[in-house]
């Protein structure tokens, strides 16, 4: 939609200009999934479609939110954060929440009106984009003395303590912090980082869409955090203490296997330590340009996840063994949570579109649905819409 357009929807729904407009990426995860939330290495980089907020401020307590997505607007005033169950607007409406709890009192009230090319539920986080993007929009237009680190950190807050997801920190850290063309080594429990150049040379990052109705996800996410809770428990009484499942190492599984004595908790536990590890390997292949390596990686995690872990189903399962039967790809994996979302491959850019033609051919024949594939830029993260 043209901002034109955007601006026109503003004024006439609340009698008022816009003053400013934000904007943050969605993000995929290059490799490191399912272990932010164990401490792990993630790699996450931004891609190139947006979620953008339209802002005025009020002269009142009230807040006036809208979201051309879910178009729907809601009215709520600085008073009145409680959470409502099962609504869009606890993100926005969290985020002022959390804001104020951390001493960023609003005084006045404020308009806002959110649009987004970012699919909801996808895996490509559009959830932490509208949380991070709403307090890069608060505090810069109330001259909080809040940097982006903070701002994710607000987003995350809000994300686990207001909205009731356990998630780690990487989804807020990328968008809130990501840079134009760099992939970001981010330590999920230091939080640490470190930027690297995500060169491809001939060969092009996709994202496929698998379009899979959303299901379990949000259960299933919180039960891989508690299996992976009690399996540290189990370790570090009858082995050794560690603050999380990835200060463990690939040499210490066999020991690790004996106490837990359970096959289950053994593979959850096998997917975080040998993720972890895989994440080191992929940032020296990736910094060699040894891109055969990389996409071998990604292929080794998408196993992982699938066989160990058990987040992927037969979506991502269909569209990945796809992909990697095309000409010019070097692998593909499941990104985000699974159980349905989105997958990243990487393709020779001479081979793109005969790619997508077969495996959205092979894809709908099998699974009787389309998916979507598109290439991705890298740019920075949350910021003021030129
Ligand atoms: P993901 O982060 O993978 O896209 P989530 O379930 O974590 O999926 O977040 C999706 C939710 O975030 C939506 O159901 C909605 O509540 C909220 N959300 C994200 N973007 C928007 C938007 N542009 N307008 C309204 N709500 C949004
Ligand atoms: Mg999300």
């Amino acid at each position: 939609m043209e901002n034109v357009d955007v601006k026109d929807v503003f004024k006439q729904l609340y009698g008022a200009d816009v003053k400013s407009v934000y904007k943050a990426p969605a993000r995929i995860n290059l490799i490191g999934e399912h272990i932010d939330y164990n401490g792990g290495l993630v790699f996450p980089a931004t891609i190139g479609i947006y979620t953008k907020c339209y802002f005025s401020k009020r002269n009142d307590n009230e807040i006036h939110l809208c979201s051309l997505n879910k178009k729907k607007a809601v009215t709520r005033t600085l008073d009145d954060l409680e959470k409502k169950e099962n609504s869009w607007e606890n993100y926005p409406i969290g985020a002022v929440y959390t804001l104020a709890r951390n001493g960023f009192k609003l005084d006045k009230g404020f308009n806002m009106l959110f649009t987004s090319e970012i699919p909801m539920g996808s895996g490509l986080s559009s959830s932490a984009a509208i949380l991070d993007l709403t307090i890069y929009t608060l505090k810069s237009e109330y001259n909080f003395d809040i940097d982006n680190k903070l701002v994710s950190l607000l987003a995350w807050e809000t994300e686990n303590k207001y909205c009731g997801l356990s998630c780690g920190i990487m989804d807020q850290a990328i968008i809130a912090l990501g840079k134009e063309n760099q992939a970001m080594l981010l330590d999920c429990y230091k939080y640490k980082y470190d930027y690297y150049p995500f060169n491809l040379g001939d060969y092009r990052l996709l994202v496929m869409k698998t379009n899979k109705p959303r299901s379990l996800t949000d259960s299933k996410y919180n039960e891989r955090v508690k299996e992976c809770d009690i399996a540290l428990d189990l370790i570090k009484e009858k082995y050794r203490h560690a603050n999380n499942l990835c200060e463990y190492k690939m040499d210490e599984i066999d020991k690790i296997k004996s106490i837990l004595n359970s096959d289950l908790l053994y593979r959850r536990v096998l997917h975080v330590i040998s993720e972890n590890q895989r994440v080191y390997d992929f940032k020296d292949a990736l910094l060699k340009g040894d891109l055969v390596r990389v996409g071998k990686l990604l292929n080794e995690s998408h196993f992982s996840l699938k066989d160990n872990y058990e987040v992927t189903g037969a979506h991502l399962d269909t569209i990945t063994e796809l992909a990697r039967k095309q000409k010019g790809c070097l692998g593909a994996r499941m990104t985000g949570a699974g159980f349905g979302g989105c997958a990243i491959a990487i393709v020779n850019k001479d081979n793109i579109e005969e790619f997508k033609k077969n495996v959205k051919e092979g894809y709908s024949k099998i699974l009787k649905i389309e998916c979507d594939i598109f290439e991705c830029e890298i740019p920075n993260g949350v910021g003021k819409d030129e």
